[in-house]
């Protein structure tokens, strides 16, 4: 059996450790294991595709836009598979780079293939074992594929296997309502694809605020329809399309949709071949990979990062975990991992962007009397009235004693950008939110909506009757 001193599965966030392991010790022997193409799911099939065909759908979106402002442009055609080609050109550029690094790093063998731990410390790869003295997990996760009858039968998609299309389906059924089947569901509808999304969870993009996921709902509605509380309950095959049956979970009333696709974006879970427990490793209910707050699993000198553990499935945490991973494993500094701001964005037209609490966990936690919501339209901005939005605003919560961010929600333009001055800031000593109440805004900037929302801190109820009165709409 051949033996190393390290393992690691996965070539996502995990080789920024195992790549300071090699620069600290070149003479340590290390196999790198990947069933998929090299790079990790976040270039593969995540962030980095999903971004690059998201661009020309807001383009689209823009051109449409552009009559309301006086421009006489009308989109002509979408070459759907030039706007796939050139994501996967622009893909493979970085896997076939990655790819050739593996291949060539002295001390260091390069497994393309499926892994499964056979007893500690031990696992099987290419029909072999071989065995490590310290194991790295950053095995990420999987598309959840829901038990319906006739799905399987009918054909479906998921967020991997929609980048293999070359042709444009002309109606899309996407199961799911989360950040995911928000993002694809947009896409396909700008490249011209009439899109259904049935969201099983009663709120579209559940992770959101409600205020902030009803703004988004309606907004795109305006390209795709969004049902929600939907229990697709069988898919059949007739004639060339394929038939969702759904039930509302309320009502139980029941809706059919005609599909030439169906996208399932149901949620992920953990890897199921890589069999953690079978090396003594532990793993909570779902299946997660069991970590301490060090990135240590229960087994000793195996550890996990990343969307392995379970928690806050985001490339910018993982690459987090993989620089408290690499302090904790060469020694210098043990850190513990801190998640107090891991934010996360939808890249939609609207953007969603999110860090910290939300409204209900920061009254939960605090208390109400103690939790000050600032508030701002990008329409009562000069920035936003330019642009002609409409709805679109930025949430803070705040502790009332010494201004202490908790949390920041934002639905509008550059949500992802604005939303960073704020996060930045969660990130200082007393995490407070003056620097911005009190630094200069370039004027008319869409920042000044961050600033003026920063400006206007008050009590939650006071915020609700606000905020209802200026989105026209009752939140509870
Ligand atoms: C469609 C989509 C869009 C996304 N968009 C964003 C975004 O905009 N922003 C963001 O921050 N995050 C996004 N994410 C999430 C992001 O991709 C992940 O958080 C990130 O890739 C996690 O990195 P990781 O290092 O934990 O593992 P990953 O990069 O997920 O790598 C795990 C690798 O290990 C391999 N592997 C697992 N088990 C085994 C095994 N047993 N044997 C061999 N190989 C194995 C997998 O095949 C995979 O290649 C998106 C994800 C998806 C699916």
């Amino acid at each position: 059996m051949k033996e190393y001193d390290v393992i690691a599965v996965g070539t996502g966030s995990v080789m920024a450790v195992v790549e300071a392991m090699i620069e600290a010790n070149p003479q340590i022997k290390v196999a790198v294991i990947d069933k998929d193409e090299p790079g990790g799911i976040c270039l593969t099939r995540g962030c980095i595709p999903s971004k690059i065909l998201l661009y020309p759908a807001e383009l689209v979106r823009t051109i449409r836009k552009a009559r309301g402002f006086g421009l006489d442009v009308e989109l002509r055609s979408v070459d759907f598979a030039k706007v796939m080609e050139r994501m996967h050109a622009l893909i493979h550029k970085d896997i076939d780079q990655i790819r050739k690094g593996l291949s060539s790093t002295e001390n260091l063998d390069y497994f393309h293939v499926p892994a499964e731990f056979t007893a500690p410390y031990t696992m099987r790869v290419d029909g072999t074992e071989i065995k490590g003295s310290k194991i790295l997990l950053g095995a990420g996760s999987e598309p959840i594929i829901p038990r319906i009858p006739g799905l399987a039968d009918a054909g479906y998609l998921t967020s991997d296997t929609v980048l293999g299309i070359r042709k444009l389906p002309p109606r899309v059924a996407v199961i799911g309502g989360g950040y995911i089947a928000a993002e694809y569901g947009f896409f396909l509808a700008a490249m011209g694809a009439t899109v259904t999304i049935l969201g099983r969870n009663p709120q579209f993009l559940p992770e959101e605020e409600p205020e902030v996921s009803r703004i988004a709902r309606t907004h795109l509605s305006e390209v795709m329809r969004i049902e929600t509380n939907q229990e697709v309950v069988e898919v059949t095959r007739t004639g060339g399309s394929k038939r969702l049956r759904a039930r509302d979970r309320a009502t139980k009333k029941e809706t059919v949709v005609l599909a030439d696709e169906i996208l399932v974006a149901a949620g992920r879970g953990p890897v199921r071949i890589l069999h953690p427990e079978r090396a003594g490793i532990k793993t909570d209910a779902d299946g997660w990979i069991v970590t301490d707050e060090y990135l240590a699993t229960s087994q000793p000198n195996v550890w996990a990062l990343g969307d392995a553990t379970g928690k806050f499935p985001f490339k910018h945490k993982a690459n987090y975990d993989a620089q408290i991973l690499y302090s904790n494993i060469l020694g210098g500094e043990k850190r513990k991992v801190d998640y107090h701001a891991v934010p996360h964005a939808v890249f939609t037209d609207p953007e969603v962007a999110s860090v910290g609490l939300k409204e209900a966990e920061a009254v939960k936690q605090f208390g109400a009397a103690n939790v000050l919501i600032g508030f701002y339209r990008y329409q009562d901005t000069a920035k936003g009235e330019a642009m002609d939005l409409k709805d679109y605003f930025v949430k803070v919560l705040v502790e009332r004693q010494g201004h202490a961010i908790l949390g920041a929600h934002i639905v509008g333009p550059e949500a992802s950008v604005l939303i960073q001055e704020l996060i930045n800031l969660m990130y200082t000593k007393d995490r407070s939110v003056d620097p911005v109440r009190e630094g200069m805004h370039i004027h008319p900037a869409l920042s000044e909506v961050v600033e003026r929302a920063c400006l206007s801190l008050m009590p939650p109820e006071h915020y609700h009757h606000t905020m209802e009165h200026a989105l026209d709409i009752r939140s509870h």
